[in-house]
């Protein structure tokens, strides 16, 4: 990446270098950044195509699923034509048409123990789009331990949750729900189902906090507190969350290795 931003690069983003808080010095950071989205599905996909839109240099992109008919509705990466294709490579061929100036390296895997950290490493920005809660807890303990910044989302039904983590200065997710579920609630949320565009408000927020983040906006991130989204009743509320000493990610007591903790 030049130390410029080209002409076709001023006038791609010229409607958010214009905006006073970004200009062009935050452009070109953006230009130079690499962000991690976890999951192509309902939360990855509003949030890769704002980031890629956005000129996020590097935007990775994780999913080991192919692309299915019940899907489209809310995974808006993928088109018709794309059933039966891996997700990773029908997000590729998106992004990069809608923008060819980005580089999008793919992992067509779980996100897992196995592979996460080498996954991860070297990313400046992690969107969480997963839909489990092992993967939640394991974003969250590798980003703690990495010291990455990320952003957390839940969806189902109408309703979903966001909350920005910065490691070191923030709470982090297991600061707030210490463990998954037990299992019979986990299998409810999957049968839940979930509404596309609720999917789609929590991760153009998702990828509103990324491009904040990677600006070097060091205020207003949606931090220490979780958003709750209603769209039954479109409301949002806060939770306040506050740092715990004793978290088994962040706290003092010592770091664990393992995001499967029944404790
Ligand atoms: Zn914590």
């Amino acid at each position: 990446m030049s130390e410029r931003l080209t002409t076709e690069q001023i006038e791609r983003y010229s409607r958010q270098i214009m905006v006073p808080d970004l200009g062009g010095k935050a452009q070109m950071r953006l230009c130079r950044s690499r962000a991690l989205v976890i999951g192509a599905g309902g939360l990855g996909s509003p949030a890769a195509l704002y980031l890629a839109a956005a000129g996020i240099g590097t935007l990775g992109i994780v999913d080991a699923d192919k692309v299915e008919l019940s899907n489209l509705q809310r995974q808006i990466l993928h088109a018709t034509a794309d059933i039966g294709r891996p997700k990773v490579e029908s997000a590729k061929a998106t992004l990069t048409k809608l923008n060819p100036d980005i580089e999008v390296p793919t992992f067509a895997v779980r996100f897992d123990e196995s592979n996460a950290e080498k996954i991860a490493q070297g990313f400046d920005f992690i969107v969480d789009g997963s839909d489990n809660f092992d993967t939640k807890f394991l974003v969250n303990d590798l980003a703690v331990k990495l010291g990455i910044a990320f952003s957390h989302a839940g969806i189902m039904r109408l309703q979903g949750q966001v909350m920005t983590v910065v490691p070191g200065k923030s709470a982090c997710y297991r600061c707030l729900f210490k463990a998954p579920p037990p299992p019979e609630e986990i299998l409810n949320c999957q049968a839940s189902g979930i509404l596309g565009a609720v999917a789609g408000t929590l991760g153009t927020i998702q990828a509103t906090e990324a491009v904040k983040y990677l600006a070097g906006f060091e205020d207003g991130l949606l931090t220490d507190r979780l958003l709750v989204y209603d769209a039954k009743t479109l409301r949002f509320r806060e939770v306040e969350v506050r740092r715990d000493p004793h978290c088994a990610a962040c706290g003092t007591g010592g770091r664990m290795s393992s995001s499967i903790d029944p404790a």
